[in-house]
């Protein structure tokens, strides 16, 4: 990964071969970014995305490797018990440019991929909400 900052933004390249959200997380971590948006276009050969099912409460996730286009990634940066915690969602297509999407568990990246960080000045926790079985934004906290 290489990157350039330009005010509150970091522009990334992210290479062939590394996973995008254990990078990011580094990153964040690394640069001590706390709060802020994410958004990005690229390529993978192999990707985990998922559903968040509203009744059973749980993520069903499906691994799809081959060629993809990285048609968008989109995504926040928060923090949960202080931890940083990525939240990103992709839609990808494949060689008949049919598209796929979903919540995004992980993706290697096959050529490249450009992601621009936006970073905002304070923190938000998540809380996890057993009526919804997610982890959502607690302002209160
Ligand atoms: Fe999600």
């Amino acid at each position: 990964m290489e990157y350039s900052k330009f005010e509150n933004k970091y522009i990334l390249r992210l290479d062939k071969g590394e996973e995008i959200i254990s990078s990011l997380k580094d990153f964040c971590i690394n640069n001590s970014i706390r709060l802020g948006n994410i958004s990005g276009l690229g390529s993978t050969n192999s990707i985990k995305i998922g559903l968040f099912d509203t009744t059973k409460k749980e993520y069903f996730s499906k691994e799809f490797t081959g060629d993809f286009e990285i048609l968008n990634l989109t995504g926040n940066i928060s923090t949960m018990d202080g931890e940083i915690y990525l939240h990103v969602h992709v839609t990808i297509s494949d060689s008949e440019l049919h598209s796929y999407g979903g919540h995004l568990n992980s993706a290697i990246v096959s050529g490249t991929a450009e992601i621009i960080i936006e970073t905002i000045e304070g923190s938000i926790e998540r809380t996890y909400n057993p009526n919804i079985g997610l982890n959502l934004f607690d302002f209160k906290k």
